[in-house]
């Protein structure tokens, strides 16, 4: 049976490029999920004259309208939630219940930009001048770009998609090769409502032709884009001289600080979760734990123990616990990491394997480092992998020092029983994100969600806040 294909969305139509991608799930690259269009530079310059002539009119939609359309998408998303979940385990790799819940979190985006489309409330003021009044509002950025990665391909997509929508923007969204699926599931969802043709497009494709050509068009007007850092660099590099506003979500390398006092159970599982959950595949992860030396020998070994029970496998597979990773490029690069970091002097705890499997699937134990230094290459770059080093500190002082010395900040957390220490930490923990006694990855969808240094640049992303980004500020002065 020939593979099913799948069209790019632009202007109100289904269309097909030249050529198309294979989708192979990461479990079983036997499984061949669909064959997805890529855009040529013709259909996405399409795509963004369809974007600027619907804009204002989704703009002029009236509130209702367009917070019903919002809700509607949300609605959807969350009860396809099994079906949506499954495919996306099956394209990804995580395990069913973190895709069921990826999916259902999705939906939650769109309820609550829902809300916010009836709470874009402005202010006023007096003018210094007498008989002059000033008001100001938000209106929207226009045509913005979406250009998304393969990790969270539902998430991401709609803590995004939701909010441009909401302040009346219009939308080309640009999602990660490695992961088309749920993006066109999604699309095909928001292309049901009532919205006008080309105020949403998708536009499958590599990054470095149709990213590129998003970001050196005059008809865009704002990229928000989440991916690595050298990918975010060379966008930054190549928008800043279009003026192009940005929004970016880049590494990380979140450390997660033990102390003496912290409750060990609970470290082990919150370092567990952290690190290993989604196989370490988190730009929130935590990928470095700082010990202090009371707690150290029993966090290691408990937290290995922890590790060894996990069961790696299929994502689908009925009990499995952890799903391969994305492909075999990345399961490659992990493993040169494990092996570096050997070299390097750390002490391999457990795991770094790849696993043998029937069905090539891209499975690696998760792999746990013990004596570990910040300065080793293993805890300066984002492995964005199932891999994560213990480095041993003298006490909480050298632990925020070690946590905060890293070219990153997107998140950080601390694990003690003190509140002096935790409220100190929240303080002073250089990340846009601080979790006290728990995972340094899962946060919530009504508040801001970014980070400090090379992690982020631009605008916060999510709750009130992504109004930033989506909506520019127009101050209005009238004599009276
Ligand atoms: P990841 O491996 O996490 O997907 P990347 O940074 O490689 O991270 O890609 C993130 C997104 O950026 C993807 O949708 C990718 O296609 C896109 N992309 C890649 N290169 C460029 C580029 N030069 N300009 C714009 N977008 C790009």
């Amino acid at each position: 049976m020939n593979p099913q294909t799948f069209l790019n969305w632009i202007d109100g139509h289904w269309q097909a490029g030249e050529t198309f991608v294979e989708n192979r799930s990461p479990s079983d690259t036997d499984d061949l999920i669909g064959r997805y269009t890529q855009a040529t530079s013709v259909q996405a310059q399409q795509a963004i004259e369809a974007a600027r002539r619907a804009q204002p009119q989704w703009a002029a939609t009236g509130l209702e309208q367009r917070h019903d359309v919002l809700r509607a998408i949300g609605d959807e998303l969350i009860a396809r939630r099994d079906e949506l979940g499954r495919q996306l385990a099956r394209e990804e790799g995580k395990t069913l219940a973190e895709g069921v819940g990826e999916v259902a979190r999705a939906g939650q985006f769109f309820h609550y930009f829902a809300a916010e489309v009836l709470r874009q409330l402005g202010g006023n003021a007096d003018s210094v001048r007498p008989g002059i009044e000033i008001d100001y509002r938000r209106e929207p950025l226009g045509v913005v770009g979406i250009i998304t990665p393969w990790n969270f391909p539902m998430a991401t997509a709609c803590w995004k998609i939701a909010p441009a929508l909401a302040f009346g923007n219009a939308v080309l969204f640009k999602p990660a090769n490695l992961t088309p699926a749920s993006a066109w599931a999604l699309t095909e969802i928001i292309s049901r409502q009532a919205l006008p043709p080309g105020t949403f497009n998708l536009l499958m494709g590599p990054g470095e032709a149709i990213g590129h050509l998003l970001a050196t068009s005059p008809g865009v007007d704002g990229i928000s884009f989440t991916g690595s850092l050298e990918t975010g660099r060379r966008l930054a590099a190549t928008a800043a001289p279009n003026l192009i506003k940005l929004q970016m979500e880049m590494g990380s390398k979140n450390a997660l600080v033990v102390l003496d006092d912290a409750d060990l159970d609970l470290a082990v599982e919150c370092a567990f979760q952290g690190a290993y959950s989604g196989a370490g595949q988190k730009c929130t992860a935590s990928s470095r734990l700082v010990v202090t030396p009371g707690i150290h020998a029993a966090f290691v070994e408990r937290l290995a123990e922890r590790m060894r029970n996990v069961r790696v496998g299929r994502a689908l597979d009925e009990g499995v616990q952890m799903g391969p990773v994305i492909d075999g490029r990345q399961l490659e690069s992990n493993l040169r990491y494990v092996a570096l970091g050997q070299r390097e002097g750390a002490r391999l705890v457990c795991g770094g394997e790849a696993l043998a499997h029937p069905e090539r699937a891209w499975c690696m134990s998760p792999a746990l480092f013990d004596e570990g230094r910040n300065d080793m290459q293993i805890n300066r770059d984002e492995i964005f992998g199932p891999i994560a080093c213990v480095i041993p500190v003298r006490d909480y002082e050298e632990a925020l020092a070690v946590a905060n010395d890293t070219a990153f900040g997107l998140t950080a957390g601390i694990m003690t029983q003190s509140l002096r220490h935790a409220t100190h930490f929240r303080r002073h923990a250089q990340a846009g994100c601080v979790m006290v006694n728990l995972p340094t990855a899962g946060t919530d969808y009504h508040v801001p969600f970014g980070g400090r240094k090379a992690s982020s640049y631009g605008p916060r992303e999510q709750g009130p806040h992504a109004a930033e980004f989506y909506t520019t500020l127009k101050t209005a002065y009238t004599r009276a």
